[in-house]
């Protein structure tokens, strides 16, 4: 795997280390354990970083040379991209040849396909997030270097495969120009072990308690959560706790932080929000379960673990219907959907998720059941499932045309690894999305058992 900016071993919660970070991380992990070995590459931000760190057998982070050996913002990367694909060519020329190549955001799809396409090597995209989407949504303040929706639109076209995370992606490639066949939907996992809804709870009063987590951008929403607090006190006595941002000593000086503590004051509700910084996996895990309802409103939102990470927790949700979470989250059945940007909305939503413990624990138990569909080894066996076609594509074996099985103690023809008991071939791997009963296809939410419609509208 590559993934420029997003090391799997950072920590989580700055502006530029969240959701993708934790997805190849998880990934890797999953797919370690399905047999395979799996090495990421990453940019060298620190001097100090080895060059590769063995993290568990199998699993290997190595630190490519590629620019200065200190943390950059992700948009400033751009310019590096061609020295760290002159090196991944090198290494895997000279050191260790891949089965398969998975980039992760547009930058490590540039870097990979240079290195890949000289050697014959398959290359695998997960975008992430779109350049198209982003300035659509962020119009001036969008940071991204100008090369990117071009590059984006090339890479859409010319890499073996893209995974799109959400159903909403599917359409933004197809206007990139991906060819529809090489576009399948493989979403990011969820660690149900590590969100489960037993376990630690961060401490909590007898307020009603909100929390939201993540990236500390303006994108993320987090303003409309507290517009929406404003309206609710103090009719209900309420909380917001916000995960993310930087460690504690770097909140004062924040600037979102700042930005946001402004508007708390204005609207009147300093003492009712506060802050931790970011929190490692199993502190966020903690404060979900403290939660009695998880927001995130963001703007858009290529996937969204967050959501899915709080259904894990069994807890109630209320979220933005926007990109992943038309997948995740069924609109009344599993948690509660709101327009983005609209404070009245999840005002609505809040006031009936307040008033009403039996949903939220209706909700939160759907949320579990439904977040099973997206745990981290099902995603792994659909990443596996994918790349092999691309390897047996990329090799012209007839294996997959055919129909025919791997030897259950043999080699598995596509991938080169021991086929481990238990696995099914990968061509009759149902994905978790794509089938069964519709789950992830985002298209199905009429069939939700609907919330009364009439109260969250004039709530
Ligand atoms: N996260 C974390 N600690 C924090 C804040 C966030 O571990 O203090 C994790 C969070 O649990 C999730 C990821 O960062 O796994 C954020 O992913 P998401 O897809 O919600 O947003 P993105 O960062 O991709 O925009």
């Amino acid at each position: 795997m590559v993934s420029e900016h997003a090391s799997p071993l950072a920590v989580l919660g700055g502006v530029d280390a969240g959701g993708q970070n934790m997805h190849v991380a998880s990934l890797a992990r999953a797919l370690v354990t399905r047999g395979h070995d799996v090495q990421v590459f990453t940019r060298r931000d620190d001097r100090g970083l080895p060059e590769t760190v063995t993290v568990q057998p199998g699993l290997r982070v190595t630190h490519v040379p590629a620019g200065p050996a200190v943390a950059l913002g992700k948009d400033e990367l751009a310019p590096y991209m061609p020295a760290f694909g002159r090196w991944l060519g090198r290494w895997w020329s000279t050191v260790e040849r891949p089965d398969v190549v998975h980039a992760h955001f547009w930058m490590s799809g540039l870097a990979s396909m240079a290195a890949a396409r000289p050697l014959g090597l398959p290359v695998v995209q997960t975008f992430h997030a779109l350049g198209t989407v982003k300035l659509r949504h962020q119009g001036s303040a969008d940071t991204s270097p100008a090369e990117r929706i071009p590059a984006e639109r090339r890479l859409a076209r010319e890499v073996d495969l893209v995974l799109a995370t959400c159903t909403d992606e599917v359409a933004e490639l197809a206007a990139l120009g991906a060819p529809s066949g090489r576009v399948r939907i493989v979403p990011c996992g969820v660690d149900t072990t590590l969100f489960r809804t037993r376990g630690p709870a961060a401490p909590r009063g007898d307020r009603f308690r909100l929390l939201t987590v993540g990236r500390l951008v303006e994108r993320k929403g987090v303003a409309t959560v507290l517009r929406a607090l404003a309206e609710l006190v103090p009719a209900l006595d309420a909380e917001l706790v916000i995960v993310g941002g930087p460690g504690s000593a770097g909140l004062a000086t924040d600037p979102e932080v700042q930005r946001l503590t402004a508007l708390a004051a204005r609207l009147g509700i300093a003492d009712r929000i506060r802050f931790t910084g970011r929190l490692p996996a199993p502190q966020v895990a903690a404060h979900h379960r403290a939660a009695d309802v998880v927001v995130a409103t963001p703007w858009y939102e290529p996937f969204g673990l967050v959501p899915l990470e709080a259904m894990a927790c069994g807890r109630p949700f209320v979220g933005s219907a926007v990109g992943g979470l038309l997948d995740t989250v069924r609109d009344g059945e599993n948690g509660l959907l709101v327009p983005p940007r609209d404070p009245a909305a999840l005002v609505a939503a809040l006031r009936l998720m307040a008033a009403d413990p039996a949903l939220r624990a209706r909700l939160g138990a759907a949320a579990r059941r439904r977040s099973l569909r997206y745990d981290t080894a099902r995603v792994a066996a659909d990443t596996e499932a994918a790349y092999d076609g691309v390897v047996l594509r990329a090799s012209g074996d007839a294996v997959r045309a055919s129909g025919s099985r791997p030897d259950p103690g043999g080699v598995h023809p596509g991938l080169g690894r021991r086929v481990v008991a238990g696995d099914v071939p990968f061509d009759t791997v149902q994905g978790p999305f794509d089938a069964v009963d519709g789950a992830g296809s985002g298209h199905d939410l009429d069939a939700a058992v609907p919330v009364p419609r009439g109260q969250r509208e004039t709530a």
